[in-house]
């Protein structure tokens, strides 16, 4: 690949300071140069430094292999098959992310050659910054002289917005098809336009996001909800076709409920306005999340509390299958959503020994609280009404001072309690018979 002129900023012509970059990267760049190494800050930290943002983490680039990086480090260790790279830990639970220069393959590439270049092929800064998928993460941040390197574009395309593949993206996409569901993500999350190349790309390739490892694919999806850009991610998902070929499924309940205007948004975007969890959210209250809609819909059509779990499992399959998604993920989203359906049931239950045994267990479960969480975001996108979440807040609230002795209005307007058993009586019937 050619190279377009490279573009140096100096220190006095950008908004980078050293004071915004984590002190642990800092170490690591200097102890690489100070071993004779180059080592440059890379990727989305530079990327959201130049726009003020504060950086998820901060990922090295170096022209030291991964064996020597390892030597140079006693905390490092060496991860990954496909790309080999130095993971440098500090503390629990941060990691600087460390890789050798690496190149792509070259242009005329063909499309077996595509799947089996080996991406441990060492290359230059120059060449390093070419294989990276977006011109706006390419950008590198010199330490030595606090310059912002740009090999690519990637400086004017932070100026207009732009997220646009570095080359032709036809064969970016077709080298990695994640990268298309990356594109949504940096273009949902920054606020950001798809270069009209790379869009039209993407529409056109859409069919061929599944070649994608599953894996990859739903970790790339889980990252579409981080910093508050769910909304934004998933329309843009929506939009150009990518949802059709991922998740059908919710495709179809969209067309069903107003398209642009379906619940779906308004859900998403409750999301991304407030805390509705301590800490991290487990994947599972994201998935669970994104599809309660359509599986609350299909769980509502039967009688039991076994016939929604039979129900909504089966509406699952296909896309838990689709991504291999982990069986424990998976059971956790189908019981976030039942929990919701239990809700509303128990809500508006007679006030009957029966009903207040099933408000027991269920508060009594570990998942209350991530339901409870999942109820909260259902209310803030005003699709339930908030006296559901007072009463089990109440509930819960009672059970925490005094699991023996609950007291739970019923509001009595005449809907039964989820009968649960139904199917072991008539089996039992069948035996007495
Ligand atoms: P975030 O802020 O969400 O972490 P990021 O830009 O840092 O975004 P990462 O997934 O952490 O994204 O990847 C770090 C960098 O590695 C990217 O900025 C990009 O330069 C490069 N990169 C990651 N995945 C790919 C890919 N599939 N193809 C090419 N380059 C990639
Ligand atoms: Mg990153």
């Amino acid at each position: 690949m050619t190279a377009k002129r490279t573009t140096i900023l100096q220190r006095s012509d950008h908004v980078i300071s050293r004071k915004r970059i984590d002190r642990d990267a800092l170490q690591v760049m200097h102890r690489l140069n100070r071993s004779g190494y180059k080592a440059y800050l890379v990727g989305g930290s530079v990327r959201d430094l130049m726009l003020g943002r504060a950086p998820k983490d901060f990922d090295i680039s170096t022209d030291a292999e991964p064996q020597q990086i390892r030597r140079l480090f006693r905390n490092c260790f060496l991860v990954g098959r496909r790309f080999r790279l130095a993971h440098i830990r500090f503390g629990r639970d941060k990691i600087i992310e460390t890789s050798t220069f690496r190149r792509q393959p070259p242009a005329n590439s063909s499309e077996d050659n595509l799947v089996q270049w080996d991406d441990n092929q060492f290359g230059t800064p120059e060449e390093d910054a070419f294989r990276r998928d977006f011109t706006i993460n390419a950008l590198f941040y010199d330490l030595h002289d606090f310059c912002v390197i740009d090999h690519v574009g990637g400086l004017a395309d932070l100026r207009r917005k732009l997220v646009r593949t570095i080359g032709d993206p036809n064969i970016r996409f077709r080298e990695d098809p994640v990268r298309m569901v990356r594109a949504v993500r940096f273009a949902g999350r920054l606020g950001f336009r798809l270069e009209s190349r790379t869009r039209r790309a993407i529409i056109r390739h859409a069919d061929e996001i599944l070649l994608a490892s599953p894996a990859r694919l739903l970790e790339e999806i889980y990252k579409l909800f981080a910093m508050s850009a769910a909304e934004a991610s998933f329309r843009l998902l929506w939009q150009l076709g990518l949802m059709d070929v991922l998740m059908p499924e919710l495709v179809t309940y969209i067309r069903a409920t107003g398209g642009r205007k379906s619940p779906l948004w308004s859900t998403l975007a409750a999301l991304d306005s407030g805390s509705f969890w301590e800490g991290r959210l487990h994947p599972a209250f994201l998935l669970a999340t994104l599809l309660q809609g359509p599986m609350i819909a299909v769980g509502e059509t039967v009688d039991t509390i076994h016939d929604v779990n039979q129900t909504c499992a089966a509406w699952l399959e296909p896309l838990a299958f689709r991504f291999r998604m982990p069986k424990g993920t998976r059971y956790r989203v189908l019981r976030l959503v039942e929990n919701q359906i239990r809700f509303e049931h128990l809500y508006r239950g007679h006030r009957t020994g029966r009903r207040l045994k099933a408000i027991e267990r269920i508060v009594g479960h570990g998942s209350f609280p991530e339901s409870l969480a999942l109820l909260r975001v259902r209310v803030a996108a005003a699709l339930v009404d908030p006296e559901l979440v007072a009463f089990w807040e109440n509930m819960g609230e009672q059970y925490a001072s005094n699991p023996n002795d609950i007291v739970a209005e019923g509001t009595g307007d005449g809907s039964a309690v989820m009968p649960r058993r139904r199917r072991r009586r008539r089996r039992k019937r069948t035996h007495e018979t």
